[in-house]
């Protein structure tokens, strides 16, 4: 029954580096997809590879109940590179887990019940985050989940304006939606959700598992939008593959969360592969990088696509690409014809959220095979 959750995919990978994936009879792929946005800076980078390995060999596991250096080192990076306060540090396993700290924090911290999420927004599989999730097909089956949350249109300044009173515990909330569609909002609307929040008493919890370090342009999308939410989660990229997840809050929050807690809360493997996936991250410079590379990849793919799509979005390296049908053909073509390995986003959007390494030559050949596959 292993593994009976998962389709897999008929390409069996047996080496990663950088950009590349090679199966197990040597085929190349270049992977657009990151992997899911986990390999921010590459496919074992040597400096992750070395800092996770000789961690593995001075000490695998502790209790968390003592500290360590690498954990130690992690929670003061992290502080570091978070919005303004938002310096206080919860580490978990995955970003579902993540999100689900943030909602148990923010009831804690409130004392109140009700969460408002957006629909097509995705945050987790957990009973708590799979709760905010809006898709029918990830809930069927599960129900009931957790109880008190509201759902309000994406984007919609008066929605959220409405929504958010004075029982509200939280706004959960992507600053662009990756799951759903890649789906951006404008700065504006991340504001007006701020001062709700803000107005309210309730805490704004920013989903950056997907658009977070450096994926938008910026380390967090938050800086981007120029907006300090309450609780920032991150997760993915954050270990470059390995399990990782971070709960970020404000001392409001922190001071009065509750009861928490995870056997595995910062292990010492995990986190030194983190930290050296943030250095990497800021030594190389990679968010303005991304935020370049994504300049020219959706202008090439508007220059050169333009009339076979409807439409191609998103901000930095997280980039949706809606095609007038269905994408499943495309993926395929993709990654057999032409060794290119990219995402869904539901029924009818190409999603490349690709290592924040990528140059010009890498983006140029996506942009010839799309153009071939949808010719
Ligand atoms: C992937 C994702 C999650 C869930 O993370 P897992 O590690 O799969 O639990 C939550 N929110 C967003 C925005 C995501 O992209």
């Amino acid at each position: 029954m292993s593994g009976f959750v998962f389709s897999e995919k008929p390409i069996e990978i047996a080496r990663g580096e950088d950009v590349w994936l090679y199966d197990t009879n040597g085929n190349e792929y270049l992977d657009f997809g990151a992997s899911y946005a986990c390999t921010p800076v590459g496919h074992c980078h040597p400096d992750v590879v070395d800092a996770a390995t000789s961690q593995l060999e001075d000490l695998m596991y502790v209790q968390a109940s003592y500290p360590h250096a690498a954990r130690t080192a992690l929670y003061e990076q992290l502080a570091d590179t978070a919005p303004v306060d938002v310096d206080n540090v919860w580490l978990c396993n995955s970003g579902t887990e993540a999100n689900e700290a943030a909602l148990k924090f923010a009831r804690h911290a409130t004392g109140r019940e009700k969460i408002i999420a957006t629909k097509q927004g995705f945050h987790g599989r957990t009973m708590g985050a799979l709760a905010t999730t809006w898709k029918g097909k990830y809930k069927q089956g599960f129900e009931p989940l957790a109880g008190g949350v509201e759902f309000v249109d994406y984007g919609d300044i008066d929605a959220m304006r409405e929504a958010v009173d004075d029982e509200t515990a939280a706004v959960i909330i992507e600053p662009l939606q990756g799951e759903g569609g890649i789906n951006p909002v404008s700065t504006e609307y991340l504001q007006a959700v701020r001062v709700a929040t803000a107005t309210s008493g309730a805490a704004m919890i920013l989903d950056e598992i997907q658009t977070g370090l450096g994926r938008t342009g910026s380390m967090w999308a938050a800086d981007g939008h120029d907006v300090v939410p309450d609780v920032l989660t991150t997760a993915k990229g954050l270990g470059s593959g390995l399990p990782i997840g971070a709960t970020l809050c404000r001392d409001w929050i922190a001071e009065n969360c509750g009861n928490h807690g995870s056997t595995f809360s910062g292990g010492p493997v995990v986190s030194a592969a983190a930290g050296a996936t943030l250095d990497v991250l800021e030594r190389e410079e990679l968010p303005a990088h991304a935020a370049e590379m994504g300049t020219y990849l959706r202008e090439e793919i508007d220059e050169r696509l333009g009339d076979e799509i409807r439409e191609v979005r998103g901000d930095g390296l997280m980039i949706g690409i809606e095609v007038k049908r269905g994408s499943n053909r495309l993926l395929r073509e993709l990654a057999i014809e032409h060794g290119i390995l990219a995402l869904p986003a539901g029924r009818t959007v190409l999603r490349l959220l690709p290592p924040l390494t990528i140059d010009r030559d890498h983006a140029d050949a996506v942009v010839d095979a799309i153009e071939e596959v949808i010719a």
